[in-house]
């Protein structure tokens, strides 16, 4: 049966549009539906306006220690004005994408769509209904929002980054990294900044250094911590949001940010209805190529509830495309990917926790704690910690974590040793370049401690 394309793409975020280009230029027919703006979370409102937000908000960290290199400053901060910067900045990068996706020759509709069978999807708006051989979900995820009296009161990221004006305190619910580079933003922009989170220790799945230093610098920047908490229910008090807290303690806030994780985009998408398995989450199951439970539907990105990261999200795009429309089955390796969190000081890792790699054998571990350089003349005490991980006497490097300035620069050159299956005396071949906070990963001398049969020795 001829259909109208070659694949029918859901959602033009980072792994839609990346799999649509690709297919195109592999000489398919191939349409791209968005129903809200082409770029999807990370362009739009994830990744790239977040770090604009990080940037504007390290400004006061400078201008606090500008005085000791000599500077005299007087700074203010207008939101709107880096609101309308920032959104002329994705407005740009939005147009780039969608040049991109035409001159790949890939159609571009601007709607919403529903999934009608194995090969067939609806266009919400008019009831068109267009046919292809495969069908990509790339639907990404949205905010979760915790079902509790007054939530509407609440904002999440997708608000944040239009917020009329800047709240003159704020409570974040939530222990990832979107609470916690949120926290990092408003309190650089002088919001009275709380973080509210029901576990023990904020970023669960860190390795335990980086969660208790970034906790502790955060606080030192003025962000205040209540942990085995939620947020019971939201009330309006005046101008103010009033919340009541798990443990029976009211308090008033200028405003409330739900960072509660997210939840993949699935929920009235047709996919059930024509076969597709979901897991017990939501998010629609795959195999290593991406392929659904319907031969003819694949899904990459969030809403595989995989690794929610954009370079993820592209690379299993691209691997589709490949597999499906170049006979080259190929399939992302999950294993070893690194992550950051942008608030500040910055947390950067890959590989292995020390809780981790002690439980899979003996190892060793150097670490590093020092004033990164620019804080040197400043009454500034925030600490960088760099930490390796190695099998023990010098064997393969397990894992490599950052706290402090341009930690996720380091981690991204580092992820290349690790996945070549680098030794300790890999790094140790490398000159050190000085000054600079990373030569501290090619000059580590006797490990700071080391685990023999699971124990600390
Ligand atoms: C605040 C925030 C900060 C982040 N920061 C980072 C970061 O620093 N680094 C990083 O790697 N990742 C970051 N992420 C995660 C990153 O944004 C996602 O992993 C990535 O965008 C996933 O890409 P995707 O293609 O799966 O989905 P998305 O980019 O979410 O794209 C999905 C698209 O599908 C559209 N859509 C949904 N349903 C339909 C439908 N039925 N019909 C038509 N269109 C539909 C949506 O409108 C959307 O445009 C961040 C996320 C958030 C929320």
């Amino acid at each position: 049966m001829a259909h109208d394309y070659d694949l029918i793409v859901i959602g033009a975020g980072s792994g839609g549009v990346r799999a649509a280009r690709v297919a195109a230029n592999r000489g398919a027919r191939v349409a791209i539906i968005e129903e809200y703006r082409v770029g999807g979370t990370c362009v739009i409102r994830g990744c790239v306006p977040k770090k604009l937000f990080v940037y504007a908000s390290r400004f006061s960290d400078l201008f606090e220690i500008a005085g000791s290199f000599g500077w005299t400053t007087t700074a203010e901060f207008d939101w709107p004005t880096l609101v309308r910067n920032k959104d002329k900045e994705i407005a740009r990068l939005e147009k780039a994408y969608v040049s991109g996706l035409e001159s790949a020759g890939v159609e571009i509709i601007r709607d919403r769509a529903v999934v009608t069978g194995p090969n067939g999807v609806r266009i919400a708006r008019d009831g068109r209904k267009l046919s292809a051989r495969y069908l990509l979900v790339a639907t990404g995820g949205h905010p979760h929002v915790p079902d509790i009296p007054g939530h509407e009161l609440g904002f999440t990221s997708n608000e944040a980054f239009h917020l009329e004006r800047l709240p003159h305190s704020v409570l974040i619910e939530g222990g990832g990294y979107v609470a916690l580079e949120f926290a990092t933003i408003f309190a650089g922009l002088g919001v009275d900044t709380t973080v509210i989170y029901r576990g023990r220790r904020i970023l669960r799945s860190f390795d335990d250094d980086l969660r208790t230093g970034l906790e502790a610098a955060m606080q030192e920047r003025g962000v205040k911590f209540i942990y085995e908490t939620t947020i019971r229910a939201l009330g309006k008090q005046g101008d103010e949001i009033s919340v009541q807290f798990s443990d029976g303690v009211e308090a008033p806030f200028g405003g409330v940010m739900f960072a509660t994780g997210r939840r993949a985009n699935t929920r009235d998408l047709g996919l059930e209805q024509a076969g597709v398995t979901l897991t017990d989450r939501g998010a629609v199951e795959v195999d290593k190529y991406s392929q659904t439970s319907v031969p003819s539907i694949y899904a990459v990105g969030d809403v595989t509830g995989r690794v929610e990261l954009t370079p993820v999200a592209i690379r299993e795009g691209w691997y589709f495309a490949e597999t499906v429309f170049n006979h080259n089955p190929m399939a992302v390796d999950h294993s070893l990917i690194g992550t950051a969190v942008f608030a500040e000081p910055e947390v950067a890792t890959i590989g292995l926790t020390e809780a981790e790699a002690a439980t899979h054998g003996d190892i060793d571990v150097y670490v590093a704690r020092f004033r990164p350089m620019i804080n040197t003349l400043s009454d500034s005490l925030q600490r960088m910690l760099l930490k390796l991980i190695t099998a023990a006497d010098g064997g393969k490097v397990l894992g490599v974590h950052v706290l402090g300035p341009g930690a996720a620069e380091l981690i991204q050159m580092a992820a290349i040793p690790l996945g070549m299956g680098a030794t300790k005396a890999d790094f140790d071949r490398a000159m050190a370049m000085h000054p600079t906070a990373g030569e501290e990963l090619v000059t580590f001398k006797a490990p700071s401690y080391r685990y023999r049969g699971g124990a600390k020795v």
